[in-house]
């Protein structure tokens, strides 16, 4: 058994363990170790090479971000032609036709009456918007784009991705995460003038030449040295009395301790800490991913070439989500010109009983009758994965169990943070989590102040400066 000591210990090796041992290496600090349950280095970020020579990702998965030492430190880790930069086309499949991303502002596309009901329906939530205080998503959701466009997208869409009634989501999460109305660019579409699509942090985004996005991982894990990172170790138990860890192969000591595992399992596994703590863990609740890759022979629709991603808010497609991952890097696929790639998105309810990959069939159907496949003939290659912890739901007693729980960590020297260690759906992508790490290593070596995990988006703030 081994037993060792280290000043920092780091549990995953996802973006948000990347970042931490990273700034640690950064700073000097040589004392520092990374367990990582699986063989390599990525997480959720993550892609994987199948037997026929796809490489898939969990889910869309592209690198942007607003923060610019994340920019600074994604272009100083590798080399200069690592990344390609794509200007995102991204579409919602709509009563068999494409609508240009964020919905709202191309509903000059939808058939009349339905563009003119949609219309009035978004300038009335405007000029009531200013009366109403929204007590749930639902709410919100109503307020900010008036009854049509909800019902038409963003409620059906929402409750496919959360698989969660919107009355039990809060709003604190939004400001950045939902397109906000714009009345002029509304009008501009019906003026027959070209709508903006730009909307959003992810426009423009970077995705590796090879490899998927996870070789961004595999190149800071590298750049910190095999000599800081064990794989295959998944930590079962942690004490707060002996500030230790405990895997199959032996017992960590440490210092502090900072963590990626979903906080829900870390409050299991951890021994000595309150019944309250315990109990508001229980109150934490999280959506599965289920991801379907599917390898085709031959090209793409001319109408599927642009890098960018499908929405589907409809009941008849099985999937919330679709990219052309071949879109994003021809190295994604075996034979670039001969070959291309189609990654689907489910999500479950935890416990859901089908199995990963259960949808294929009626997906398929699906990608075949709407013209996206040509034929099952075509299909060269399925992958399935889960992701059990896919997304961090932001429902209106997260804050409050939050609250319970990560003061008790602090003080204990367990540092929770990342995706599903903050829980914060609204600071959960790559960037921020691997910010996170570099931002918490930073605190605890030179006392400097954290930001993105201190970060609020409140949604009433955003919505006074709209
Ligand atoms: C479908 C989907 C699409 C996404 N798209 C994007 C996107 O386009 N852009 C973007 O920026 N972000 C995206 N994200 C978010 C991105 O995946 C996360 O932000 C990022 O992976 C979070 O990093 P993390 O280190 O916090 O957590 P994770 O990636 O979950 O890493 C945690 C690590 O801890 C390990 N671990 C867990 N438990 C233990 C244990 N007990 N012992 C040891 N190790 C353990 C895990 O194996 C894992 O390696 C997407 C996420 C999903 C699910």
């Amino acid at each position: 058994m081994t037993t060792s000591h280290h000043r920092f210990l780091i549990a995953g090796a996802g973006p948000m363990g990347l970042g931490a041992a990273f700034s640690l290496k950064r700073l000097g600090v040589e004392d520092f170790l990374v367990l990582e349950k699986d063989q390599t280095a990525g997480g959720l970020a993550s892609s994987f090479l199948d037997p026929q020579g796809f490489v898939w990702d969990i889910g869309v998965h592209v690198h942007y971000s607003e923060i610019p030492s994340y920019n600074d430190i994604i272009t100083s880790v590798v080399a200069g032609d690592f990344w390609a930069r794509h200007l995102r086309q991204s579409w919602i499949w709509f009563r068999e036709r494409r609508i240009p991303f964020p919905f709202q502002n191309h509903i000059h596309q939808l058939p009349f009456p339905l563009n003119m009901t949609c219309f009035v329906s978004l300038l009335r939530a405007a000029i009531k918007r200013k009366e109403t205080s929204p007590r749930h998503f639902k709410e919100w959701v109503l307020s900010e784009y008036g009854a049509e466009v909800a019902r038409h997208f963003f409620i059906p869409y929402n409750l496919k991705l959360w698989v969660t009634p919107l009355e039990e989501m809060a709003t604190e999460w939004v400001g950045k995460r939902v397109a906000p109305v714009d009345l002029v660019q509304i009008m501009k579409g019906f003026f027959q003038k070209p709508a903006d699509s730009g909307w959003g942090g992810n426009r423009h985004f970077l995705y590796p030449q090879k490899g998927g996005n996870g070789q961004f991982c595999n190149a800071v894990a590298h750049s910190i040295g095999a000599g800081h990172l064990r794989f295959g170790e998944a930590i079962t138990n942690v004490d707060l009395r002996k500030k230790v860890v405990t895997t199959p192969t032996g017992d960590y000591g440490f210092d502090h301790l900072i963590s990626s595992i979903p906080l829900d399992e870390l409050c299991r596994q951890t021994d000595g800490l309150s019944e309250a703590a315990q109990r508001a863990s229980r109150q934490l609740r999280f959506t599965s991913v289920d991801v379907i890759g599917i390898g085709l022979k031959g090209q793409p629709p001319s109408w599927l070439s642009e890098p960018g991603w499908f929405y589907f808010p409809g009941a008849e497609a099985p999937f919330y989500r679709l990219i052309v991952q071949s879109n994003l890097s021809p190295a994604c696929v075996p034979r670039p010109g001969e070959t291309w790639s189609l990654l689907l998105e489910m999500a479950r309810r935890p416990g859901d009983s089908r199995e990963d990959g259960d949808d294929l069939r009626p997906s398929l159907q699906f990608l075949i009758q709407k013209g996206f496949v040509r034929d099952e003939a075509s299909v060269v290659s399925v992958w399935k994965r889960r992701a059990p912890h896919g997304y961090p739901v932001p429902h209106v007693d997260r804050d409050g169990a939050l609250r319970r729980i990560m003061p008790e960590l602090e003080a204990n020297h367990i540092f929770s943070r990342g995706r599903f260690g903050t829980w914060k759906y609204e600071i959960g992508n790559q960037d921020h989590a691997f910010m996170q790490g570099v931002e918490i290593s930073e605190r605890l070596v030179s006392g400097k102040p954290e930001t993105v995990y201190a970060e609020k988006s409140l949604m009433s703030e955003s919505g006074k400066t709209r």
